[in-house]
C-alpha cells in the first residue's frame, strides 16, 4: 500500500497507475481511527473500482466546538496497518496547506434548509467545513466515485448537494450503516464512552428499530415520547439532545400531528450524549 503524504505525492502515483492502464478510483474520505464502518466503505470502493484510495485528516473547519476536536480519537499506525490488511492501494494523509491554500477557513455554499435543519442547526458552522474539505479533497484526487456513510445522513446530502452545486464529474455513492451485534452504530467516538455508557448506547437503535415497527397509527410526536422514554431508561446515562422525523429526500421535518398516511417514507434521526461521546444515529422507519 503506497502511502502519500503530500498532493505532489498523490499526483505521482495516480499517473503512475493512469500509465499503466485504464484505472477508476473510488476515493473514501475519512477522519482516521477506523473501523468496520469505514471499512465497509472501503470493501465496497474495492468492488466497484480498480483501485482504492483512503484519505485520513481531522478536519478542524467542521469542528464547532474546540473540545470535541481536541479529544478526537487518533490511531494512525492502526489504521495503516488495516488499510494495508484490507488491500487498499494507497492512503491519503493530506497537508492543511494544500487542502487550504487561502487558510484554514470554510468556504460558504448554498445549503438551503440543510444549514438550518437538524445538525445543520445544532451545529453552525459544520457542513460548511465538511463541504469545504470534500471539495478540496475530490479535487485533489478526483475518483470517479466517492463513498460516504448513511450514518451521517445529512452529510450525504449536504455533499451530494455541494458536487451539483460545482457541476463536480463524481458519483457520490452512499452506503448503509454498520452496527456492532448490539446495534450500535459504530463510530470513532465510540472509543470516548465509558463501559457504562457503552452499555446503554444500544437503547438508541433499539429505540430506532421500535419506531420502525410501531409508526403507524401514532401520531409522531408520541412516537417521539415513546423513543425518549426506551432510550433514556431510568439511569441517566444518555440525554437526547433531539428526535427529529423528516423526508428522506429533502429532510424536511413531518408533520407530527396526527398518524401518518400509510407507507409514507419517514427517516428517524436521534442525537444522544453519552457521557463524553455525542451519538448520531437514522433509520428509515
Ligand atoms: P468519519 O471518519 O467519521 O468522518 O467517517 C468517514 C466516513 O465513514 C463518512 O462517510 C461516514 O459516514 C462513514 N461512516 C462512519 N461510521 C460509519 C458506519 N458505522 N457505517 C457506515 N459508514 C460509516
Amino acid at each position: 500500500m503506497h502511502i502519500l503524504h503530500s498532493l505532489s505525492d498523490l499526483q505521482s502515483r495516480c499517473a503512475h497507475w493512469r500509465a499503466e492502464s485504464v484505472i477508476t478510483i473510488g476515493f473514501v474520505p475519512t477522519m482516521g481511527a477506523l473501523h468496520e464502518g469505514h471499512m465497509s466503505l472501503v470493501h465496497r470502493a474495492q468492488r466497484e473500482n480498480t483501485r482504492c484510495i483512503v484519505s485520513i485528516y481531522v478536519n478542524p473547519t467542521q469542528f464547532n466546538n474546540p473540545t470535541d476536536l481536541a479529544s478526537y480519537p487518533q490511531k494512525t499506525e492502526e489504521d495503516v496497518r488495516m488499510l494495508q490488511a484490507a488491500g487498499c492501494d494507497a492512503v491519503y494523509f493530506p497537508q492543511a496547506a494544500e487542502l487550504y491554500p487561502q487558510g484554514m477557513q470554510a468556504k460558504q455554499y448554498d445549503l438551503g434548509r440543510l444549514e438550518e435543519l437538524m445538525e445543520g442547526g445544532a451545529r453552525p458552522g459544520h457542513y460548511q467545513g465538511v463541504a469545504t474539505v470534500v471539495e478540496s479533497l475530490l479535487a485533489h484526487v478526483q475518483p470517479a466515485k466517492a463513498y460516504f456513510g448513511l450514518k451521517d445522513y445529512q452529510q450525504v446530502a449536504v455533499i451530494r448537494r455541494m458536487c451539483t452545486l460545482l457541476q463536480l464529474p463524481v458519483t457520490i455513492v452512499a452506503c448503509p450503516t454498520a452496527r456492532a451485534m448490539s446495534g450500535l452504530a459504530l463510530s470513532s467516538r465510540n472509543a470516548l464512552l465509558s463501559e457504562a455508557h457503552g452499555l446503554a448506547a444500544p437503547r438508541i437503535y433499539q429505540s430506532l428499530q421500535w419506531a420502525a415497527l410501531n409508526r403507524d397509527g401514532f401520531p409522531l410526536s408520541k412516537l417521539r415520547e415513546a423513543m425518549l422514554e426506551k432510550i433514556q431508561g431510568t439511569d441517566g446515562l444518555l440525554r437526547v439532545e433531539y428526535i427529529a422525523f423528516g423526508d428522506p429526500a429533502s429532510l424536511e421535518p413531518l408533520d407530527e400531528t396526527c398518524a401518518l398516511p400509510m407507507n409514507t417514507p419517514v427517516q428517524a434521526f436521534v442525537v444522544t450524549q453519552a457521557g463524553a461521546a455525542r451519538l448520531i444515529d437514522n433509520e428509515a422507519i
